[in-house]
């Protein structure tokens, strides 16, 4: 079996990979990395298909950025306060999470 021969040495240039900041340790990465979190009328919640209307706010998956997101960070990314229901089900989520 004969590869067919590509020309592959420009291609790929192009492509976008949406990139998001995560509101804890501010760094950038492409949205596959991390677990949006989204604000709606009845509290926090996160949004793992990253579907849910209203405001958005992106934390890495893993444990540390939810801690210091929770703690200090994301209410203000969010424009709003967590209220303690929020902050508890939110650490139910990220504990739930695969450790790195
Ligand atoms: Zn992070």
């Amino acid at each position: 079996m004969a590869k067919p021969a590509k020309p592959t040495k420009q291609a790929g240039r192009a492509r976008h990979v949406p990139q998001r900041t995560c509101v804890a340790c501010r760094q950038t990465e492409a949205k596959v990395g991390l677990v949006r979190l989204v604000r709606t009328p009845d509290g926090v919640f996160a949004d793992p298909t990253g579907k849910q209307p209203g405001r958005g706010a992106y934390l890495h998956a893993q444990r540390s950025c939810w801690e210091h997101g929770i703690r200090h960070s994301l209410a203000s990314a969010l424009r709003t306060s967590l209220s303690e229901a929020d902050a508890q089900r939110l650490a139910a989520f990220f504990e739930a999470l695969p450790q790195e």
